[in-house]
């Protein structure tokens, strides 16, 4: 029986229990959302509320209500005795029975008879939703949540920028950004399912979302869209209104509120920055943000990458001086070691030592290639991996597997969600289970699960680690529509792999570099008029199939950059060698 993430300890019988011989199911802490899954999945059972407790039993006719079990009181646990007449679960909390029925949907109808003990390995199992590059369409953004509550992720990091329409900056929303009312439903919805969502929203740099408008453009730090001037009162006043905003969005999620405040490199430019200088820039406005996420009764959590200096833009003594803010917020560490190599995270105990709180952050996706679209999971996995270790070896409350969707607010999209579930989910199950886990079974399993059939060898060794394996445009197949999501893989993987069209026609122009819009031999004007054309037609046929799926799933705004960053560049690049080669003599 598999089940994703695996359980914590399971023994099983030879006897079977079959589903179909259910006829009632009586429950009490169920939440109404899951009742109605239930009630779904098995129509035929007749359900009985009880006043106490976390559990549910589905038992045959004439079946006895079974003993409650005696449940651990690790984080979330749940127990599952299985029998041949019935099934229950048991919990201490709503939240851990509630993912005990999320390992139990994952059961088949005729489920060996035993017991499974269940628990978290870490508490706030966070994944990082990132906006900025893809904006879901509203019903694929709530179906994605449902996704990661199924494999008992409890925490998003919401990064909204531009994709929220903000009653309080107007003209800030892209064409096409989330309503209030979207954000209301989203909230309710993440609530039912055991999801606490933690906005996001930067306090000081990463800001040219909003600064680039001219509107804002008074509240630039020297002139820099990308940075707000810290000595600007109106520049705060927006930034605590917007903040105010998300607090109303998100109100059911009353607790974490992350403010950014990374990689600020124009600290203390302007006259007025100059005379608090960058430490006094740094300490200024994020100590006023925090002050306000804290006294609105949210806690904060900021980027640790300025108190390590990481990009140089202070002396490490003025970076030190910058460690007072981690009294007042949490600092998310985050270290996607790059390459796979380098998973240390060597700060952690003198962070820890000053009693700072610290949240890991590792990477599962838009670490690896700005234009991605499969992020690689041999790499990633080692990170996530090294991140659940120290996570557990320090008692960290919580890890965020981050995915970046854009590098800045300036590039082009990387990798999108909707291609990266192998490491998102990867990411989930370490996690939960707090292990590793064999990345080619995982890949294999996760597609039995999410697609019901097994995938062939090129895409699987693709999701390993795709710049090893590419998965050129010649391998899309057509797959039926019923599994979109699939095909959207598929895509995705190959679109990554338009590198290989672009080798091709910058290896002709190198080749006959100075004869090609000169002179040629005929043989080759010959070749130059058929192979580059070929090629050019089948990328055109490619690009008519990933602009419809990538459509399909996310608003126009952004599936265009998508588009227009992987094709733009390859179809200039045909247009002019054409040009070129019809302007070209044959000799
Ligand atoms: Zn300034």
């Amino acid at each position: 029986m598999l089940i994703l993430p695996p359980v914590k300890s399971s023994s099983f019988e030879d006897k079977v229990c079959n589903m179909d011989n259910m006829t009632t199911l009586c429950y009490a802490g169920v939440n109404a959302l899951m009742l109605d899954e239930l009630k779904k999945k098995y129509p035929a059972c007749e359900a009985v509320e009880k006043k106490t407790g976390y559990f549910l039993q589905f038992s045959a006719e004439n079946a006895e209500i079974l003993p409650e079990a005696n449940v651990s009181d690790d984080r979330d646990a749940y127990q599952i005795i299985i029998t041949e007449d019935s099934l229950r679960i048991d919990a201490k909390s709503e939240s851990g029975l509630f993912y005990g029925i999320q390992t139990f949907l994952q059961m088949p109808v005729c489920i060996p008879c035993g017991e499974i003990k269940d628990h978290a390995a870490i508490p706030l199992r966070m994944i990082h939703w990132d906006l900025k590059g893809y904006e879901p369409k509203f019903d694929l953004l709530l179906e994605e949540m449902r996704i990661l509550a199924a494999y008992k992720v409890n925490a998003i990091l919401l990064e909204i920028e531009d994709k929220y329409d903000y009653k309080s900056a107007p003209g800030v929303g892209c064409p096409g950004a989330y309503t209030y009312e979207q954000m209301r439903k989203l909230s309710k919805y993440a609530k039912e399912l055991h999801i606490q969502i933690v906005p996001k929203l930067q306090c000081l740099a990463h800001a040219d979302y909003i600064l680039k408008h001219k509107k804002y453009s008074a509240l630039r730090e020297n002139g820099h869209a990308y940075q707000f001037c810290v000595s600007n009162p109106q520049a705060q006043q927006l930034w605590e209104s917007m903040a105010a905003e998300l607090m109303d969005c998100f109100a059911e999620h009353k607790g974490y509120f992350h403010i950014g405040a990374d990689e600020a490199t124009n600290l203390g430019e302007c006259p007025e920055c100059a005379k608090l200088g960058k430490t006094g820039s740094f300490l200024k406005k994020v100590g006023a943000c925090v002050e306000f996420v804290r006294n609105n009764g949210w806690q904060p959590i900021i980027w640790d990458d300025i108190l390590r200096n990481l990009h140089g833009v202070m002396t490490d003594e003025e970076a030190r001086q910058c460690w007072s803010i981690g009294k007042k917020a949490i600092l998310m560490y985050w270290a996607y070691g790059y390459g796979g190599n380098g998973n240390e995270f060597p700060l952690l105990k003198s962070f820890l030592d000053e009693n700072i709180r610290i949240f890991g952050a590792s990477g599962y996706a838009g670490c690896d290639n700005w234009a991605g679209s499969v992020p690689p999971l041999e790499i990633r996995g080692k990170n996530i991996d090294a991140w659940t270790k120290t996570a557990i070896e320090n008692k960290l409350e919580c890890v965020c597997s981050t995915g970046w969707t854009r590098i800045g607010s300036a590039d082009c999209p990387a990798e999108p969600q909707e291609s990266s579930w192998f490491t998102i989910l990867y990411a989930a199950n370490s996690m939960w289970s707090g292990k590793p886990y064999d990345y080619r079974k995982f890949i294999c399993e996760l597609f039995l699960k999410l697609f019901g059939e097994m995938p062939e060898q090129n895409l699987i060794e693709a999701i390993l680690n795709i710049k090893k394996s590419p998965y050129p445009i010649g391998n899309v197949k057509t797959v039926a529509d019923s599994n979109l999501r699939l095909k959207f893989l598929r895509l995705a993987a190959a679109a990554e792999c338009l590198d290989i069209e672009r080798d091709f026609i910058c290896n002709l122009n190198k080749y006959y570099f100075g004869k090609l819009g000169d002179k040629l031999e005929d043989y080759r004007i010959d070749y130059m008029n058929k192979w580059p054309r070929i090629k050019a037609e089948a990328i055109a046929e490619f690009k008519k199939k990933m602009t419809e799926a990538i459509n399909g799933y996310y608003i126009k705004f952004t599936a265009d950059d998508f588009i227009n960053s992987r094709f733009g560049y390859l179809e200039k690049l045909y247009a002019d060698t054409a040009a070129l080669t019809a302007e070209t003599e044959k000799m």
